[in-house]
């Protein structure tokens, strides 16, 4: 008997067919001879819609009373998917995720899991029901309700399966399996068969949000088997692991994230420290700084811009206002109006064309680049939003993957 830990997003149970749909799926799995634990996410625009309605009320709501309100979307999830597999006759007992023993830190918003007591799991396994579990949220030591980050269900049903000892761990979401780019972008992306953990971590980091970026850590920190498949069809998915059959290809994909804001400080004395001083301050903060570009100095002075996400750009302008008194520069600018393109793929290390063919690529297609970042598995660049969906088919179709 294998023990199976299924996820099932947002899409996945929107409205009571896609319910009655996979409790039918969820059932089939146990009565196959398997236990079954589920983790499910809110409602199709459940989250977004809660935030609506808090900015409503208040649009600086703390962030505890933030997780207050989004926890009950997952919530509402669990209970009817509890229904629809009692209607069929099955077993089913449904937890939250403080029930299902998911303890986290304190960091409202974007909890991370510190460990799960599985013990409640276990007994209701024990009892032979199908244990429902509410994604996306825990309890921090307080015995505050946190949640993980959005897209955080993907986590939570990874740590579940980790420290169940779970055989697999199966995504089932609203495409089936992992593609060369995001499908709705890019109609010629190719599903693949395997992937990596560290190539998936870097697709999910830069944007392919079909997998939370820590639920792949996760995996990879623990070996969990994942698999991530379609709830409506019945085909294979893709399977993410340690090391792949697959010949190495060079590039495995192209994401873009659109959640980027970018500040320039411009007119910056150039004198040592001051990039010290810059982002020394903005770590004080917890403002993580993804993209840097210094130029050359002229005349004393340089410019440095840098890139942070949306929900820290005006923390980080307030952060950039108070350091006047201790830094001198003309002025500072910003823009929310870009994306991150990547590529992404192990192969192209020590191939030094591969940027430059990106880079064609987009030159062919009269697409500016603002800023450039590499390493050893991706080459990102920032460019103008309302190019971004462009910018991925051309760069896709320019590497033929
Ligand atoms: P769920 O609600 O099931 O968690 P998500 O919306 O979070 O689903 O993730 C699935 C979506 O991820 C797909 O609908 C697809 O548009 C998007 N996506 C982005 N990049 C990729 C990729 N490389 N492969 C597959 N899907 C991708
Ligand atoms: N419901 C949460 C979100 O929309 C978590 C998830 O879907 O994984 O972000
Ligand atoms: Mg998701």
């Amino acid at each position: 008997m294998a023990l199976i830990v299924q996820k099932f997003g947002g899409s996945s149970v929107a409205n009571a067919e896609r319910v009655r749909n996979v409790a039918s799926r969820v059932v089939e799995t146990m009565q196959a001879g398997n236990q079954v634990v589920v983790v499910v996410s809110a409602q199709g625009d459940t989250t977004d819609d809660l935030i609506e309605k808090a900015n409503e009320i208040n649009t600086n709501a703390s962030k505890r009373e933030m997780d207050m309100l989004l926890a009950a979307g997952e919530e509402i999830s669990i209970a009817l998917l509890a229904m629809a597999i009692e209607k069929i006759g099955a077993s089913v007992i449904s937890l939250t995720g403080w029930q299902a023993g998911f303890k986290t830190n304190a960091v409202p918003g974007n909890a991370r899991i510190d460990r799960i007591d599985t013990e409640r799991v276990q007994s209701e396994l024990d009892k032979k029901n199908i244990v429902i579990v509410a994604g996306f949220q825990g309890l921090d030591k307080y015995d505050n309700i946190t949640t993980l980050g959005r897209g955080g269900s993907d986590t939570s049903a990874v740590a579940l399966a980790a420290a169940l000892g779970a055989d697999r761990c199966e995504i089932y979401t609203d495409v089936d399996g992992v593609y060369t780019a995001d499908p709705r972008i890019c109609p010629n992306a190719k599903k693949l068969d395997e992937i990596t953990y560290d190539e998936m971590l870097e697709l999910a980091s830069l944007g392919a949000n079909v997998l939370h970026n820590r639920s792949v850590e996760m995996a990879k920190k623990y070996n969990v088997r994942l698999e991530v498949k379609s709830s409506f069809e019945k085909v294979p998915g893709t399977i993410v692991k340690e090391v792949t059959n697959v010949e190495k290809m060079l590039i495995r994909g192209v994401t873009r994230d659109n959640d980027v804001a970018r500040i320039a400080i411009i007119g910056l004395e150039d004198t040592p420290g001051i990039a010290f001083k810059v982002f020394s301050a903005l770590a004080k903060y917890g403002i993580n700084v993804d993209m840097i570009l210094q130029s050359v100095g002229r005349n004393g002075t340089k410019d440095i811009a840098f890139t942070v996400t949306k929900e820290c750009l005006q923390k980080t302008l307030e952060v950039l206002e108070n350091l006047k008194d201790t830094l001198t520069y003309e002025e500072v600018t910003h823009r929310d109006d870009l994306s991150k393109v990547s590529i992404v793929g192990a192969g192209m290390t020590n191939n030094p064309g591969v940027a430059a063919k990106m880079f064609e690529a987009l030159f062919d297609a009269d697409i500016n680049i603002h800023m450039i970042s590499t390493s050893e598995i991706k080459v990102s660049t920032l460019i103008n939003v309302a190019n971004a969906e462009k910018a991925v088919r051309v760069i896709h179709d320019k590497f033929n993957i």
